[in-house]
């Protein structure tokens, strides 16, 4: 398994997911997404470094840029 290190601090990164209130995933949303109909961008992959606490998250790119076009 590849190895990601923290952009802050260098320590090693452990991997998961957003979870909200227990939901599997949750999503984002662009301010540019300003139709009636926003729907949200799951998130897919998150990061935490154990270290200084910082979280890096990411969503599907085509996805967003769909919605956001
Ligand atoms: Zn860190």
């Amino acid at each position: 398994m590849e190895i990601h290190t923290c952009p802050k601090c260098n320590a090693p990164m452990d991997e998961g997911y957003m979870s909200w209130s227990g939901s599997s995933s949750s999503g984002y949303v662009s301010k540019k997404q300003t139709g009636m109909l926003r729907r949200v961008t799951n998130i897919t992959l998150a990061r935490a470094c154990p270290n200084c606490g910082y979280v890096e998250m990411y969503l599907d790119p085509k996805e967003l840029k769909q919605r956001i076009s």
